[in-house]
C-alpha cells in the first residue's frame, strides 16, 4: 500500500494467474494450454514477418495495423461475418476489460445501481475488472451440480456476462438457452456477453445468431484453440455497433494493441481449421478416457465440454491433491474458494502426460486408503 496510491489502485484485487514455471521439467495441466504444437503455417507466416523482404526484419521498423485489417478479414471468412463484426484484442482478457468498460461501466460519476450478474464460480477475472471499471456486481449462485440457471439471470442487471461452457466447471448452456436470455436482456436495453473461450472443445457456438440478436457480444480466444496462448489474440464478436465500442475504448488507450507477429500468426491460423480438428478431435477423445479413469479411481467428475477437467479426489482435500500432484512433478490449478475447494481443475494434456498423471493420481489415492 502506498500513499501515491490513488482511490481505484486501492480498491483493486488484481487476478492471480496459474503459475508458469520458468524451467521446462513439470507436466503443466494448470492454464488450459493446448498440448500440441500451433498449425505450421503460423511459423511460417511470423517467420514471414520477422524475415521480411531482404531478411532485416524491416517489417517491424514500421507500426502494426491498427486496424487489424487482414487479420479481420481471415477472422471474417473463418467465423462467417463481416470485417465490421469482429474486434482483434491482445488476448481474450484484454478484449474482456473493454467490454466491461465499454458495455457495463457506469458512465457518470457515481457507479450504476444496477449490478452486472455472472455465475458465483465462473472466470475469476470477471470480478476483478468489475472493480477495475467500478462496476458493482453479483456473482449468482450455480446450481447445487454446478449448473448455471439461465433463469436466475432474468432480472433487472447492468447486463450478463457467462462463459459457455463454464470456467472452471466445464458444464456447457444450451445455445436455445442463451438465445433466450439475450432476447430478455435485449428488451431490457442491456448487452450480454457469452465467453466462448472453450467452445472448440465441444460446444456450439451461438455466432451464427449473431445477427438477430444486436446486444449479443461473443468472445473467443485463440490461446485454447488454437495453440497459440503466447501470441496473445482474442476476438469479439458482436453487432458493429457493439464493436465500433470497443474500438473506442481501445483507441483512447493503446491503437496498436496486436503487433505485427500476432497478426500475422492468428491470421494464418484461421486459415488452417483442418489441421485444429485434429488436435482439437484428440484432446477431446484424451478428456474422455482421462475421465472415466478417474471415476474409476473414486473421483467425482463433471461432465465436461472443455479441454479441462473438474475433479473431485476422494478422501483427500483439494489442497492437499495439489500439492501432492505437485511433488511429483505436475501441476494443476486448485482455487482455494467455498464449495470448489476440493476440487481440481486438470488441463487437458497429451496422452502420455495425461498416462503420467492418472498413475500419479493412482498412487495417491493408493496412499490414503
Ligand atoms: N475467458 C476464460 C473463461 C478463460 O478461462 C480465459 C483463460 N484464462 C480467458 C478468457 C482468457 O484467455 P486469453 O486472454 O488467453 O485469450
Amino acid at each position: 500500500m502506498s500513499g501515491y496510491w490513488n482511490a481505484r489502485v486501492k480498491r483493486l484485487d488484481p487476478y492471480i494467474p496459474g503459475e508458469q514455471p520458468r524451467n521446462g521439467s513439470f507436466i503443466k495441466l494448470n492454464t488450459n494450454e493446448n498440448p500440441y504444437p500451433p498449425s505450421p503455417l503460423v511459423r511460417e507466416a511470423v517467420r514471414k514477418v520477422l524475415e521480411g523482404e531482404n531478411g532485416a526484419g524491416e517489417e517491424l521498423r514500421l507500426y502494426s495495423d491498427p486496424a487489424c485489417t487482414d487479420l479481420r478479414n481471415a477472422a471474417a471468412a473463418y467465423f462467417g461475418l463481416k470485417p465490421e463484426q469482429i474486434f482483434a484484442g491482445n488476448g481474450s482478457d484484454e478484449t474482456l476489460a473493454f467490454a466491461f468498460a465499454a458495455f457495463f461501466e457506469s458512465a457518470g460519476e457515481t457507479p450504476p445501481d444496477l449490478p452486472v450478474l455472472f455465475p458465483d464460480i465462473s472466470y475469476s477475472f470477471y470480478p476483478v475488472y468489475a472493480r477495475l471499471w467500478n462496476v458493482p456486481f453479483t456473482g449468482v449462485p450455480l446450481t447445487a451440480d454446478f449448473s448455471i440457471n439461465p433463469d436466475d439471470y432474468r432480472r433487472p442487471s447492468a447486463g450478463v456476462i457467462f462463459p459457455n461452457p463454464n470456467a472452471p466447471t466445464g458444464r456447457l448452456l444450451d445455445s436455445a438457452v442463451i438465445l433466450s436470455l439475450a432476447s430478455y436482456l435485449e428488451a431490457q436495453g442491456k448487452v450480454l456477453i457469452v465467453d466462448e473461450a472453450y467452445i472448440a472443445f465441444g460446444g456450439e457456438s451461438v455466432v451464427p445468431a449473431l445477427d438477430a440478436h444486436p446486444n449479443l457480444l461473443v468472445i473467443q480466444t485463440l490461446s485454447k484453440s488454437a495453440s497459440l496462448a503466447g501470441l496473445r489474440v482474442g476476438f469479439a464478436l458482436g453487432h458493429s455497433d457493439l464493436i465500433e465500442g470497443l474500438c473506442r475504448i481501445r483507441d483512447s488507450f493503446n491503437s496498436y494493441t496486436l503487433d505485427r507477429l500476432a497478426q500475422a500468426g492468428a491470421a494464418a491460423a484461421l486459415n488452417d481449421a483442418a489441421y485444429y480438428a485434429g488436435i482439437n478431435g484428440r484432446i477431446k477423445i484424451t478428456r474422455e478416457r482421462v475421465s472415466a479413469a478417474l471415476e474409476e479411481l473414486g473421483f467425482t467428475v463433471i461432465p465436461s465440454y472443455a479441454n479441462f477437467i473438474f475433479a473431485r479426489p476422494p478422501r483427500i482435500s483439494g489442497s492437499m491433491f495439489f500439492s501432492r500432484l505437485r511433488e511429483r512433478g505436475i501441476l494443476v490449478r486448485h482455487f482455494n474458494r467455498e464449495r470448489i475447494a476440493d476440487y481440481l481443475r486438470i488441463s487437458i494434456g497429451t496422452d502420455e502426460e495425461m498416462d503420467v498423471f492418472l498413475e500419479a493420481c493412482g498412487q495417491i489415492v493408493a496412499d490414503k486408503k
